[in-house]
């Protein structure tokens, strides 16, 4: 593979503590926690490259997210908070509040976009029956957590 497609561009996520309000306020001024090696290379120095803005629920605007290059590698270091699932605007206790109420209650809460929050059900069943064994059937949370603790998104779309 690396012969036919030397130059890919790798990107490592790197999940931190942040408070999302702050990264509001300050901006690209926000001062992130250089990670301390290279997550692929383990190299012992990554550069500052750059922001991105990504989208988060609560946020009219999107929020700069830093990213690092290691100069070893190459591979991208892209920076988000540990609140969120990657690609998810809403924060990881939203979307597991909402599944547990819906299911435990029949309802959904209210205030979030059902049509969104009924895509997490059916991704979290397809997640549980590719990932889990037949058992987790009746557990859904239990499952949710189970994916978590596997390091997976249980709510994301892809398998
Ligand atoms: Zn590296």
């Amino acid at each position: 593979m690396g012969l036919l497609c030397p130059r890919k561009q790798v990107t490592m996520i790197q999940f931190v503590d942040v408070v999302l309000k702050v990264i509001f306020v300050q901006g690209r001024n926000f001062l992130w926690q250089r990670p301390s090696e290279c997550p692929k290379c383990a190299n012992w120095k990554v550069w500052g490259h750059g922001h991105v803005q990504r989208n988060f629920e609560g946020f009219s605007v999107p929020l700069w997210l830093k990213r690092y290059r290691c100069p070893e590698c190459g591979c991208i270091i892209q920076m988000r908070p540990s609140s969120h699932f990657s690609r998810f605007q809403s924060s990881r206790e939203v979307i597991r509040f909402a599944l547990a109420r819906r299911i435990s209650h029949g309802k959904w809460p209210p205030g979030q976009f059902s049509g969104r929050m009924r895509h997490w059900l059916r991704n979290l069943r397809r997640q549980i029956r590719a990932r889990l064994t037949e058992k987790w059937k009746s557990g859904l949370m239990k499952g949710f957590d189970c994916l978590v603790a596997m390091g997976r998104v249980p709510v994301s779309r892809s398998i």
